[in-house]
């Protein structure tokens, strides 16, 4: 589908009550993917599916920690089905297990995996059972920031990619001194990447300024963290003057963002196949490994459609949990499923064309590249397979997403820190994700950064987000955009933003030991339309901590005695850097000084300056190189000019009115602590597998002071 022919999604709400409200527990639905060494179902040795081709799978005990936050402990098996249309536990589960390039096993099917088992009637209850929502948090009402009225992007529908190219117009002409927007690139199918850069034109060249760079929606399915990105961009604008630390961010840094990198799965997530994670790309697909191309897709199962299974238990356990078939224990008393099609939310079926003929459906779907393997951060370790999810793409920089990423982001060379929003669990994780073993320079830096989200991302309803090492936490993952962004000198993270449970419901079918459940990825991996801003509010205050802790220099005072003049230079962001003052006089004289570490704080220099009477100017330039990351690299650098009027008896010195800017402690705007979260919010020690981060070894802030 070219740009331009995307209709419009409606914004509508399910119809049914929002899974994401009925409890407030940080229980996990159906008991999926917990304890499954204790699960026998999940034992190849026990029950292995004779027609059912599988995959062997070697992962980790995989634990729940919070929300869905996963770790690997020992080895075991898992089965896992080759079908596309994956039983829902496999389902949740294939985003944990790694590289399929680790499955030994991996059959052709035998004979079509699902049978058509007559008509079912009335598929979506009204109500369903608070067990059954699967949510990771409870929202509460309670205040959120204004949403925007009258523009294409409401944060209470998820937009097409023409809806939010009409967006960013429109704030580019309501905010024309605030905001620049750019075409970064072209999607495979065409579609415009648009970019955007927020900073206050008219305090200087926004270009020359500190910067974060925001993106979202490198997997299509992923839909919530684009709206992540896009608030955060309608924050910014809309407060700007009215909120001080909006207004001094936005004076003093500069934001760069990509709202949506995968703008053509954005649509065909939304019109044609909820399941689209990978890029579009019309040449590496053969997903069910037949030497054609994309033969076989799915057809209208966008967001707001359903997989349909019937689940069968034994029947006393259909009789005890007549209401939740899948309570704890479940697996011991499961018989089978069935998969039975795809339904609207009117509990209509939208049928599935073979097209190929081949007696299965929807095999081989549109694209295409994980766009999150592509990238040159050790991308020859991916996974090569073009049928894996996780392909990296027939050459590194192959997708033209990726690329406009990579062309972005190295001609801003002032980008200091860099938050890439996904969905699917909910963790903060830091790099490495290629490794959990390999060194990471800036341990300590991300554990206090990063801590503070986990407090940050708490409240109104949400419990806090675990942080984590992204390969421990997880799994390896090579050719991500954090670590290739990590590799340019810029401290980034990959927030997963949202997890639930896919499992919508389950009803029982009349007093049988069947029961109907209904399936979606995107309910699993995105909020209901009607909290799409409660969590968009949520991570914003995590992204306004980062912006904040982006580093950015100022003079903020200058006193003269005796020949000698104290410059105090102030760092208001976190991230520390090196500062290096060079005052040049009228003269030519020439005076620099190193200070080696300035970090959310003010330290003085003294440089000399001519002791002769009368007026004199002075040029001082400073310069900042970032702290962070594995390439340390200049990040400010700005001139101030003074004039000394210098008068027998005390000195004065007189300044030219704006150039010195009162210092601010930002860290006063996120709560309690600061910028720092007490120790409360340490991750569990599950999310530190392998060398223990040194907890006890923080920089501390009086270091950086004077
Ligand atoms: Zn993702």
């Amino acid at each position: 589908m070219a740009e331009g022919e995307v209709s419009a999604v409606p914004r509508k709400s399910l119809s049914w009550p929002s899974p994401l409200r009925g409890a407030a527990s940080r229980d996990l639905a159906p008991g999926v993917a917990l304890d499954i060494q204790s699960q026998p179902w999940l034992n190849p040795a026990l029950q292995r599916p004779s027609k059912c081709p599988t995959l062997w799978v070697p992962i980790s005990t995989v634990r729940d920690s919070i929300g869905y936050g996963y770790t690997t402990k020992e080895p075991c098996i898992v089965v896992m089905t080759l079908s596309r249309w994956l039983p829902i536990t496999m389902l949740l589960l294939s985003s944990l297990v790694g590289s399929p390039a680790a499955w030994a096993s991996d059959e052709p099917p035998e004979e079509p995996r699902f049978r058509w088992v007559g008509e079912v009637e009335r598929i979506f209850p009204r109500e369903f059972p608070d067990r059954l929502s699967g949510l990771t948090h409870w929202l509460e009402t309670g205040p959120v920031a204004a949403s925007p009225t009258g523009l294409r992007v409401d944060f209470a529908h998820y937009p097409s990619s023409a809806e939010v190219v009409s967006f960013v117009g429109e704030l580019e002409g309501l905010y024309p001194d605030l905001v620049d927007t750019y075409e970064v690139g072209q999607s495979w199918q065409g579609r415009p990447i648009m970019g955007l850069r927020l900073g206050n034109e008219a305090t200087g060249d926004p270009e020359a300024r500190p910067a974060l760079y925001l993106d979202g929606q490198h997997h299509a399915r992923e839909a919530i963290s684009q709206q992540i990105v896009l608030y955060t961009i309608w924050y910014l604008l809309s407060n700007y003057g009215s909120d001080p630390l909006v207004t001094h961010l936005l004076n003093t840094r500069t934001v760069y963002a990509v709202p949506s990198v995968n703008v053509d799965g954005n649509d065909i997530w939304l019109a044609d196949d909820f399941l689209q994670r990978r890029t579009a790309n019309p040449e590496s697909s053969d997903d069910d490994l037949d030497n054609l191309l994309d033969e076989d897709p799915a057809n209208a199962m966008g967001y707001g459609t359903y997989l349909v299974y019937r689940y069968d238990f034994d029947q006393e356990w259909a009789d005890s949990h007549p209401d939740d078939p899948f309570a704890p224990g479940w697996q011991g008393h499961y018989l089978g499923s069935e998969y039975l099609g795809v339904f609207d939310e009117e509990g209509n079926e939208i049928p599935q064309l073979d097209e190929d003929d081949d007696g299965s459906t929807n095999e081989d779907p549109i694209g295409g590249v994980d766009a999150n393997r592509n990238y040159g951060a050790l991308w020859e370790l991916g996974d090569a397979n073009p049928a894996s999810p996780l392909y990296r793409g027939p050459a590194v920089w192959s997708e033209p997403e990726s690329v406009a990423v990579r062309d972005f982001v190295l001609g801003r060379p002032r980008i200091v820190t860099a938050l890439s929003y996904h969905s699917g669990a909910d963790l903060i994780l830091h790099p490495w994700a290629w490794s959990g073993d390999e060194a990471l320079p800036d341990a300590l830096l991300y554990e206090l950064l990063s801590r503070k989200g986990s407090q940050l991302t708490e409240g109104n309803g949400f419990l806090g987000s675990p942080h984590a090492w992204s390969a421990r936490a997880l799994y390896a993952a090579p050719g991500t955009t954090m670590d290739w962004l990590y590799a340019q000198g810029i401290c980034a993270w990959t927030p997963e933003a949202y997890g639930a449970s896919s499992i919508v419901f389950a009803e029982r079918v009349d007093a049988s030991g069947s029961f109907r459940v209904a399936v979606s990825v995107g309910v699993g991996f995105n909020p209901d339309p009607s909290d799409i801003l409660q969590t968009a509010e949520r991570w914003n205050r995590f992204t306004m901590y980062v912006l904040a802790a982006t580093p950015h220099l100022g003079l903020t005072a200058v006193a003269a005695d005796e020949g000698l003049l104290t410059l105090t230079v102030g760092n208001d962001g976190f991230i520390p850097v090196e500062v290096t003052v060079s005052a040049t006089g009228a003269g030519g004289g020439v005076a620099t000084e190193t200070l080696p570490y300035l970090q959310a704080g003010e330290r003085q220099v003294s440089v000399p300056y001519p002791g002769q009477p009368g007026l004199q100017s002075l040029s001082v330039r400073l310069a900042a190189r970032s702290l962070a990351g594995t390439t340390n690299k200049e990040v400010e650098g700005q001139e101030v000019m003074l004039w000394i009027v210098v008068r027998p008896g005390p000195d004065t010195v007189w300044v030219a009115q704006g150039l010195v800017e009162e210092f601010t402690d930002l860290g006063s705007f996120f709560g309690p602590g600061g910028w720092l979260a007490p120790r409360v919010w340490d991750t569990p020690d599950v999310y530190h597998l392998g060398p223990p981060l040194v907890h006890e070894v923080f920089l501390p802030l009086s270091h950086s002071r004077s």
